[in-house]
């Protein structure tokens, strides 16, 4: 029932195959699922006297059926900061496949490289969401609005040329923001509960104990997938457990929004760690 399906249907050239997808989201402080649509060109070489065939194949993710708000418990969105990368990322998806949940990725443009792109359908595939944390990961509050927007557009573009879809949320470099930021950003912010887990100093153990006394109703928790924080997964591996037995949900953001009746478009100058919060910050 919380399973989140979505249907890829892959139109190829002369008939249509139907086959599912299935279910499946940075720093210290600290999303959800559209339609999704990807398209791959592919060029076949004729044989001899065949002729040419082209094959194009089309993933297309409807959009995510969302639960009647009412019919949600309580909800924990899952978010992570840095990646994407085969290693970690892979280790992090492998943890949520495990426990049937969804989570929010946080991805750093320049990351995106081409050997990423696999991960990346992956993600999308499980029903998780991508979404964007800048393109080079600076300090955005000491940049101009051109530059901001610059930041934005490059790594939306890159996202979108992977996965066909936009990121919708926004996580701010270092949770550093300002005005600026606010004004020439369109998409929601998003903080959220870390704990330090991006410091190789921080215990497994000490991730578990933080993370699930943050653990609230309607949070967001701040987590990084970047490459080697293997310790992290290890984490996962109790604390995804941990709060299922405590009657959470673990969802995208665009569900944990959707859960609560709120909608973060809607908010000016607010930086959210929780979709419930009344205060910006
Ligand atoms: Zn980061």
């Amino acid at each position: 029932m919380t399973r989140i399906k979505r249907a890829v249907l892959i139109a190829l050239t002369g008939g249509i195959l139907m086959s599912t997808g299935c279910s499946g989201a940075d720093s210290s402080s600290v999303a959800d699922s559209k339609a999704d649509t990807e398209t791959t060109t592919t060029t076949t070489a004729p044989e001899s006297s065949e002729p040419e065939v082209t094959t194009t194949t089309s993933f297309t993710f409807t959009e995510a059926q969302l639960k009647e708000p009412s019919e949600y418990g309580k909800v924990i969105a899952l978010t992570f900061d840095d990646g994407p990368n085969t290693t970690t990322t892979n280790a992090v998806l492998d943890v949520l496949e495990k426990y049937d949940a969804r989570a929010s990725f946080f991805l750093i443009g320049n990351n995106i490289s081409e050997d990423c792109h696999d991960v990346m359908k992956r993600t999308v595939s499980m029903g998780c969401e991508i979404n964007s944390h800048s393109l080079t990961h600076s300090y955005m509050n000491a940049m101009s609005a051109d530059e901001i927007k610059a930041e934005m557009d490059a790594t939306a573009k890159l996202i979108k040329d992977v996965i066909g879809v936009e990121p919708k949320f926004f996580r701010p470099p270092y949770i550093a923001v300002n005005n600026t930021m606010h004004d020439n950003i369109d998409l929601p912010f998003i903080n959220g509960y870390g704990c330090n887990d991006w410091s190789s100093a921080v215990t497994v153990e000490q991730r578990v104990e933080k993370t699930l006394k943050q653990a609230k109703d309607g949070a967001i928790i701040l987590l990084h997938d970047a490459a080697g924080n293997y310790q992290t997964v290890q984490a996962l591996e109790q604390i995804i457990p941990a709060l299922q037995a405590e009657g959470y949900e673990l969802v995208t953001l665009t569900e944990l929004f959707h859960a609560k009746g709120v909608d973060p478009t809607k908010a000016e100058y607010t930086v959210y760690s929780n979709a419930l919060q009344t205060t910006n910050w």
